[in-house]
């Protein structure tokens, strides 16, 4: 027996008359004293299945019993819909199907929540995510997801990229986050960590000779969970023999024009506008600004040096932003709770009503040239400033920033703004560890010209790193890496990791460096972030098949469990008494 003869979604006015069967759930019933309708639904869409007691006694008894969400089968003849019951806003609504046989297949027990209904809670979601996945929204995202991976890779195949496969079990990449890891049966003691990248194999890779490596990477990171942030993630991750960066950013931007292609969208223009990390920094005091609205950021420093208002005269940085709009004090204050929250200890503020006239309770304290300063083009205005270290200022204003470009609706969401940050610092001073680390990874290479600042003046130094962004979210990062073994050395060190430490914990990668390797460079791109920008939604988990709950759980499973003392003492472990469940 042959389960279905075409897909529900399929059913159309040209097969009227031919008798077919369809298999499926059942979406909705309508008993309509007598008649009853059931709504069949597959992948492909729905169908009306018309259950006429008359023409199948059988059929009706069978109908009474469904429920939603029962699988069923049936078999009838496919019938015109009357005039008045044709319905315009499905592809199938023109026909419906007179059920001769129907069959229940399997049942379903009562649903804890129904699939129409838009209010379920995620966790109930998460917990029951077979039944979530059969709404529409989520066939949509993870077939969306399906397609721009799919063009994505025959996107890289054409461009002669060889897809290798790299360890899971190995050995930790410092990427910044905490390392899952995995103990091993056979050498109780020794762990291997999950990748947070594949980013020494690929290298590895390039120097084995492989001048164009990609694969699509599962990576592992123990961080917290937020809305654009998983445990594991998926990754673009490519790297290339003697590139350029313009080079690595084409390849990147095909990649991107191909998604938008594969889903019929108009793909952004190319090349993708280029900013450096300073710019970026100075103009929306964010490395990964979104450039669909203005509101930017301006330097007040040096005027305000000598001011008779302390806050500004002693703080490192001044910074202002201007919004066209007067602000009430309760506006103000939740604005100054946001600044608060982001790490600032304030927020001051001058208004400028229609007249131009300033209120405010620190105008006077600035003299007039200040006032003057920062004084909007146009009337009915507030100026809000930022007063601490450099990088405070910018955290703050910038989200600041991106909350007023939402609230105020100043966003263009017609537009599409990708963006390559670059130059980035090579280092960034670690206050806890009292040393400086690295800004992207330690294996990023050196501006050219910059690398007698390693040692003399690291903050100054900047890398070949670059990040790609699309309207404010970091799709990637990226770098032209180091190839001479003694520079790689001599980063380390900055870092404090000295030739012994860096032989034991990178000794294979200097190695491999010393036998002949190439200059390279490539980039990361997380897929889901992509796909999730590319679906319209704002949270990762929603194009995430089975993703973990902002606590790192996964409810339909339940994991993860603790494990029974004896497997553990297999490994060598131990679960110290107070997290023992
Ligand atoms: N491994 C880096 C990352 O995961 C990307 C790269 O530098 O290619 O962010």
């Amino acid at each position: 027996m042959k389960w279905r003869d075409l897909l529900a979604g399929e059913l159309r006015k040209e097969q009227v008359g031919e008798r077919l069967a369809l298999a499926g759930w059942a979406a909705k019933r309508r008993d309509h004293g007598g008649l009853v309708f059931i709504d069949l639904r597959d992948e492909s869409g729905l169908a009306q299945l018309v259950i006429n007691p008359e023409r199948a006694p059988e059929a009706a008894k069978v109908a009474h019993e469904i429920r939603n969400e029962f699988v069923l089968r049936a078999v009838g003849e496919v019938a015109a819909r009357a005039p008045e019951a044709v319905n315009p806003n499905l592809p199938t609504g023109e026909v419906e199907l007179q059920v001769d046989e129907l069959e229940i297949v399997s049942r379903s027990d009562p649903l804890p929540f129904q699939l129409d209904d838009e209010n379920v809670d995620e966790a109930t979601r998460l917990r029951y995510r077979y039944l979530d996945l059969r709404r529409e929204k989520m066939q949509r995202n993870l077939r969306l997801s399906a397609r721009v991976v799919a063009a994505i890779r025959r996107f890289m195949d054409a461009q002669g990229f060889v897809d290798v496969w790299t360890p899971n079990l190995t050995r930790a990449t410092p990427e910044g986050a905490r390392d899952f890891l995995a103990p091993v049966r056979l050498q109780p003691g020794n762990f291997f960590a999950l990748p947070q990248s594949p980013q020494l194999f690929k290298q590895t890779l390039i120097v084995a000779g492989f001048g164009r490596y990609y694969q699509m990477a599962v990576c592992f990171r123990d961080e917290d969970l937020r809305a654009d942030r998983q445990f594991e993630f998926r990754q673009l991750d490519l790297e290339l023999a003697f590139p350029t960066r313009e080079e690595v950013w084409d390849v990147l931007e095909g990649a991107v024009v191909s998604s938008f292609e594969a889903l019929d969208r108009t793909p952004p223009e190319r090349p993708f506008r280029r900013m450096t990390w300073h710019e970026a920094m100075a103009r929306f005091g964010s490395d990964k600004p979104d450039l669909r609205f203005g509101l930017e950021l301006h330097d007040l420093t040096a005027e305000t040096r000598d001011s008779d208002f302390k806050v500004f005269a002693q703080a490192p940085s001044v910074q202002y932003l201007v919004v066209p709009q007067q602000f009430s004090r309760a506006e103000l204050a939740s604005l100054e709770e946001l600044a608060k929250e982001w790490g600032g200890k304030g927020l001051a503020y001058l208004v400028f009503d229609e007249e131009g006239e300033v209120r405010s309770p620190i105008a006077k304290f600035l003299s007039a040239e200040v006032i003057e300063a920062v004084r909007p083009d146009e009337p009915a205005a507030t100026v809000l400033f930022g007063a601490d270290e450099p990088l405070t200022v910018a955290r703050v204003l910038s989200a600041v920033r991106n909350h007023l470009g939402r609230e105020l609706g100043l966003i263009d969401h017609s537009r599409d703004e990708f963006l390559w940050v670059t130059d980035f610092p090579l280092f960034e001073w670690d206050a806890d560890g009292g040393r400086w680390t690295f800004s992207h990874h330690p294996f990023t290479g050196i501006r050219p010209g910059d690398e007698d600042l390693i040692e003399s003046d690291p903050a100054r130094a900047l890398s070949q790193a670059y990040d790609l962004v699309w309207n404010g979210w970091e799709l990637g990062s990226g770098s032209i890496r180091i190839h001479d073994p003694e520079l790689q050395k001599r980063v380390f060190r900055v870092m404090d990791i000295d030739d012994e430490q860096a032989e034991e914990r990178f000794g294979f990668l200097l190695e491999v460096l010393r036998m002949g390797a190439p200059p390279h460079g490539g980039f990361a791109m997380g897929l889901e972030r992509f796909v999730a920008l590319l679906a319209g939604e704002s949270n990762i988990r929603e194009v995430v098949a089975f993703p973990k709950t902002a606590s790192g759980s996964e409810p339909m499973t339940g994991a993860p469990t603790p494990i029974a003392k004896d497997i553990l003492a297999e490994l060598g472990i131990q679960v110290l008494p107070q997290f023992e469940s």
